[in-house]
C-alpha cells in the first residue's frame, strides 16, 4: 500500500509539532517546515519519517522551493496543514501598519502561496487542505484587530478553495481553535484573559495541542472524505455560546 504523506508548516514547536507526531502515529511521512532553523532540526533530529524543510511561508521564494524540495522528498502530497501563524493583540487605534503587513504575510498571505505552490501535487493524489484559523476569526474582539481579520480571512480562503478544487477530489477544511497554552498564545494572555476564557469556555480551561491535532488528522483522513468547505471550532464550546472576552 502507498505510504501516506503530510506537510505541516509551523511545525516546529505547539500545534503543528503535535499534529506531525499524530501524522506519524498513524504511519504517513511528514515534511516539516518552519522558519526557525534551530528548532525544526532539533525537533525533526528526534523523529524518524520526517524530512525537515526551512521555510518563511510569507516569502513567495522560500515558498515555491519549499513546494518543490517537498515533492522532490514525499513522492506525493496527500495533506497540506496550513498551521503557521503569528499573533500580535491590539485594537485598530493601536495597530500600526509594519504590524497589520507582519500578521497578514505570514497568516494570510502564507495559506494563499503555500496552497497555490503545492495545489498541483494535492490534485494529483486528490489530497486534503487543512487551515489553521481561530476563533479569533469567527467573533470580533477588542483584543486582536490583525489576528481576527486575517483568520477571518483564512476561512473565506478555505471555502474559496473547497469549492474550486473539488472537482480535482480536493478536500479543504479550516479547524478554528480556542486557546491553547501555546508560545503564540502565552505571550499575549495575561491572567486576566486566561480567567475571563475560563469563565467563557463551556468546558471551563484551556485545550491541549493534541486535542487540536486530532481534529486536523480526522479532517486529512479518508474517514472525513465528504466533508469539504466546513469550519469546525476546536474550542471546548466557546464558539456557541456568545459569552464575549474583555
Ligand atoms: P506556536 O508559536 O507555538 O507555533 C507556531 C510555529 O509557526 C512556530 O514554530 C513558528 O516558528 C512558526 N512560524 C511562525 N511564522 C512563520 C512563518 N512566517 N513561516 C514559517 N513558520 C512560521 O503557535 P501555535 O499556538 O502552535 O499556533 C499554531 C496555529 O494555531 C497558528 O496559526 C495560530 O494562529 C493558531 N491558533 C493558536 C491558538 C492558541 O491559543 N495557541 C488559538 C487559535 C489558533
Amino acid at each position: 500500500m502507498t505510504q501516506k504523506t503530510a506537510i505541516v508548516t509551523g511545525a516546529a514547536r505547539g500545534i503543528g509539532l503535535a499534529t506531525t507526531d499524530l501524522f506519524l502515529a498513524e504511519g504517513r511521512r511528514v515534511a516539516m517546515v518552519d522558519r526557525d532553523s534551530d528548532i525544526l532540526a532539533e525537533e525533526a533530529g528526534k523523529r524518524d519519517g520526517v524530512v525537515a524543510l526551512h521555510c518563511d511561508v510569507s516569502d513567495p521564494d522560500d515558498v515555491a522551493k519549499m513546494a518543490e524540495d517537498a515533492v522532490a522528498e514525499l513522492g506525493r502530497v496527500d495533506a497540506l496543514v496550513n498551521n503557521a501563524g503569528v499573533a500580535d493583540f491590539g485594537p485598530i487605534d493601536d495597530c500600526d501598519f509594519a504590524m497589520w503587513r507582519r500578521v497578514m504575510s505570514t497568516n494570510l498571505d502564507g495559506v494563499f502561496l503555500c496552497s497555490q505552490a503545492l495545489a498541483p501535487a494535492l490534485k494529483a493524489a486528490q489530497g486534503a487542505v487543512v487551515n489553521i484559523a481561530s476563533i479569533s476569526g469567527l467573533r470580533a474582539s477588542t483584543l486582536r484587530v490583525a489576528y481576527g481579520t486575517s483568520k477571518a480571512g483564512v476561512i473565506h480562503l478555505t471555502q474559496q478553495q473547497a469549492a474550486e478544487w473539488g472537482e480535482f477530489g480536493v478536500r479543504a477544511n479550516c479547524v478554528c481553535p480556542g486557546p491553547v497554552r501555546t508560545k503564540l498564545a502565552m505571550a499575549v494572555h495575561t491572567q486576566e484573559i486566561i480567567d475571563a476564557y475560563h469563565d467563557a469556555i463551556p468546558l471551563n480551561r484551556y485545550g491541549s495541542e493534541q486535542e487540536i491535532g486530532e481534529v486536523i488528522v480526522f479532517l486529512c483522513s479518508d474517514k472525513a472524505s465528504y466533508v469539504t468547505g466546513q469550519v469546525v471550532a476546536a474550542d471546548g464550546g466557546f464558539q456557541s455560546t456568545g459569552v464575549g472576552l474583555p
